[in-house]
């Protein structure tokens, strides 16, 4: 079996990817309005009531927006962690809770590992799909830098979608007050390009075939640095495919063990 990975946008204004098995959908964030996430997900081929389950990484606002109406209206089931369901206000029944490391079993062919990575003012976690038979594809974003953890589960992944978020010259020389470009390149911000190219080539194996960069900063990033950035660090060692997901989509999907992209034909 394959896993099918499915960005149908990525960004400061919103996250939402489909994780298939072919059988069972699970939508990792919902961060778009009800709206577009069931016009992306159309767009991508997905009916939205086949949207078996929403797993939200961290309550942030461009990762949870619409996760629990969409939960409601689609019958899916939704887990988060228990400081993501408290800062969503979420109530017993309206979601099922994974702590740090746990296996979260959607079917016999599809389970996730919640891996906690730092990010401020959140319990964030990044998330690596398993077919149960070797198939693995992680996504991972919103985070200052990556624990060892993390790279011991990222390594030996089919596919890896990293946020490459900015690039640190473009930010320390850009108009945001000190402060923020501080927590922007803190523990608990988010990884540069550089740093994102420093985790794929300690986390690189053969087995990987295909990265999506994603999250990238429309004021802090471009998409030919993100993508060069990455390279420098890992052309010698890499030989699959990279794509960037931006914050309109979506425009491709993969599938574990395919080094092409198909691509979607927006309607
Ligand atoms: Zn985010
Ligand atoms: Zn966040």
């Amino acid at each position: 079996m394959s896993i099918g990975i499915t960005h149908l946008g990525s960004g400061s204004r919103g996250n939402a990817t489909v994780i298939s098995s072919g059988e069972y959908n699970v939508l990792v964030d919902c961060g778009f309005s009800l709206r577009q996430t069931e016009k992306r997900l159309r767009i991508a081929g997905f009916d939205p009531n086949s949207i078996n389950s929403i797993v939200v990484t961290h309550h942030h606002k461009d990762h949870s927006a619409s996760a629990l109406r969409a939960s409601k209206k689609w019958s899916s089931n939704l887990y988060c962690n228990s400081e993501t369901a408290s800062r969503m206000k979420l109530v017993e029944n309206e979601y099922s809770v994974f702590g740090s490391l746990d296996r979260i079993q959607f079917s016999s062919e599809l389970s996730m590992l919640a891996i906690p990575v730092p990010h401020e003012d959140a319990d964030n976690v990044a998330l690596v799909a398993s077919d149960g038979k070797g198939e693995r594809a992680a996504i991972v974003t919103d985070l200052g830098e990556a624990p060892d953890d993390l790279i011991k589960h990222l390594s030996g992944c089919n596919h890896i979608s990293i946020e490459a978020n900015y690039d640190h010259e473009k930010l320390m020389s850009g108009p945001y007050p000190d402060s923020l470009k501080r927590r922007i390149s803190g523990r608990g911000g988010h990884l540069s390009n550089r740093q994102t190219g420093e985790v794929l080539l300690r986390s690189m194996s053969e087995r990987l075939k295909s990265i999506v960069l994603c999250h990238l900063s429309e004021s802090n990033n471009a998409p030919h640095l993100a993508e060069s950035e990455v390279l420098l660090a890992i052309g010698d060692e890499f030989e699959g495919n990279i794509s960037i997901s931006k914050q309109e989509g979506p425009e491709f999907s993969y599938w574990t063990g395919q080094s092409e992209p198909s691509k979607i034909l927006a309607a």
